[in-house]
C-alpha cells in the first residue's frame, strides 16, 4: 500500500502521455501550442510502462490516461493493451473527443473501461472559439461512438466560464436526459501564466447548482469512479450531473492521486510546481529497486493541501 505523510492512500495515477493537442482551449494552452519537444525529450512508451509498473507494484490500482490529447500519440492502443497485464483494477482515459468516433471501439478492445470527454459548449461557433478551431460535431459523434463501443460510464467534462458558457449549463445538463451520460461541471482553475481568464470568469459550483435547480430537484446519485465529484440526478434523466469544485471546496484531504508527465516528471499535486523527475533514471535503464525509491520519494513530496496560484506549467502539460 502506498500512503503519504498525511496518511492518505495513494492509489490513482494520471499519466499525461503527450503535451501536444489537436485543439488549443483558451484556458489550457497558448495559441501557438506547446514548445515542440523532440522525441528524445519525451518518455518512450516502454519507459512510461516501466514507471506505471513500478507504481502498480507499490499500490497504484487505477490509471487514467490523459494529455495534451492522448488520442494523438501513435502507439497508444498497444500501450493500453500492455497495461492490462500488470494487475491494475481500472484503466480510463480523458479525451477531447475529436478523434473518438474512429477510435472508441479500438480503445474498448484495448482495455479502456470508461471515458471522460471534454465539451464546453453545444454551440458550433462558441465551441470553435474556446478551442480555437474545433468542430463540435466531431465531439458529438465521438460521444455516440463511445456509447456504441460499450464504454461505461461515459462522462462529460465541462469547465464553466462566466461570459462564455454559464448560460448553457442547463442545456448541457439535459444531455443526461436521453442517454446515460454523466455531465460534470468543473470550476475554472487559475492554471498557466498565459491563461486569458480573470477572476470574473470564475463560476462557483454553488452558482451552477442554483441554475440547474430551475430545471427541477437535484437528487443524490452514484456513478462508478466519481472521484472528487459530487453527483446528483435531475428528474426524468438517465444520466447524472456532477460538480468538481477544486476552488470553492477543495478535496485535498481525500486526494489519492499522483501524476506522471510525458517528459518524465512526477507531480505529487496538480497545483504545485514541485516535482521529481524520473526521466534520466528511466532513460539510463535503471533497475526496479531505484524506480521503487522514486515512487516513494515522489509520494513523500505530496503536500497536505494545495496553494492555488498561477502555476508555471499549463494544464496540457500536467494532464488536468
Ligand atoms: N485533451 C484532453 C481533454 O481535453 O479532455 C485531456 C487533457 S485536458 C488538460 C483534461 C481536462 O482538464 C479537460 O477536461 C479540461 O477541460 C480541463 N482543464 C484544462 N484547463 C483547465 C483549467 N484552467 N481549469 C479547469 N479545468 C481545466
Ligand atoms: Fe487540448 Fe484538452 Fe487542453 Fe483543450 S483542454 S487544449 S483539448 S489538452
Amino acid at each position: 500500500m502506498l500512503t503519504d505523510r498525511f496518511h492518505r492512500k495513494i492509489e490513482y495515477l494520471r499519466i499525461s502521455v503527450t503535451d501536444k493537442c489537436n485543439l488549443r482551449c483558451r484556458y489550457c494552452m497558448p495559441e501557438e501550442g506547446v514548445d515542440i519537444k523532440s522525441h528524445e525529450q519525451l518518455l518512450r512508451w516502454e519507459e512510461i510502462y516501466r514507471m506505471v509498473q513500478a507504481f502498480t507494484k507499490e499500490g497504484i490500482s487505477k490509471v487514467r490516461i490523459t494529455g495534451g490529447e492522448p488520442l494523438v500519440r501513435k502507439g497508444l492502443l498497444n500501450f493500453i493493451e500492455r497495461l492490462n497485464n500488470i494487475g491494475l483494477q481500472d484503466i480510463s482515459i480523458t479525451s477531447n473527443g475529436i478523434l473518438l468516433s474512429r477510435m472508441a471501439a479500438d480503445l474498448k478492445q484495448a482495455g479502456i473501461n470508461r471515458i471522460n470527454i471534454s465539451l464546453d459548449s453545444l454551440n458550433k461557433e462558441r465551441y470553435a472559439w474556446i478551442t480555437r478551431g474545433g468542430d463540435v460535431n466531431k465531439v458529438l459523434k465521438g460521444i455516440e461512438a463511445a456509447f456504441q463501443a460499450g464504454l461505461e460510464p461515459v462522462k462529460l467534462n465541462t469547465v464553466v466560464v462566466r461570459g462564455f458558457n454559464h448560460d448553457e449549463v442547463v442545456d448541457l445538463a439535459l444531455l443526461s436526459k436521453d442517454m446515460p451520460l454523466h455531465v460534470r461541471f468543473i470550476e475554472l482553475m487559475p492554471v498557466g501564466t498565459d491563461s486569458i481568464w480573470g477572476k470574473d470568469s470564475f463560476v462557483s459550483t454553488a452558482e451552477t447548482i442554483d441554475r440547474l435547480r430551475e430545471v427541477g430537484e437535484l437528487k443524490p446519485a452514484r456513478v462508478n469512479g466519481n472521484g472528487p465529484a459530487q453527483v446528483w440526478q435531475l428528474p426524468g434523466c438517465q444520466g447524472t450531473v456532477g460538480f468538481i469544485s477544486a476552488i470553492s471546496n477543495h478535496f485535498c484531504a481525500k486526494c489519492n492521486r499522483i501524476r506522471l508527465t510525458a517528459d518524465g516528471r512526477i507531480y505529487p499535486c496538480l497545483h504545485s510546481d514541485n516535482y521529481l523527475s524520473c526521466f534520466e533514471s528511466l532513460r539510463n535503464g535503471t533497475d526496479d529497486e531505484e524506480l521503487k525509491t522514486i515512487v516513494h520519494r515522489a509520494v513523500a513530496l505530496k503536500p497536505g493541501h494545495h496553494h492555488l496560484g498561477v502555476q508555471e506549467r499549463m494544464m496540457n502539460a500536467i494532464g488536468g
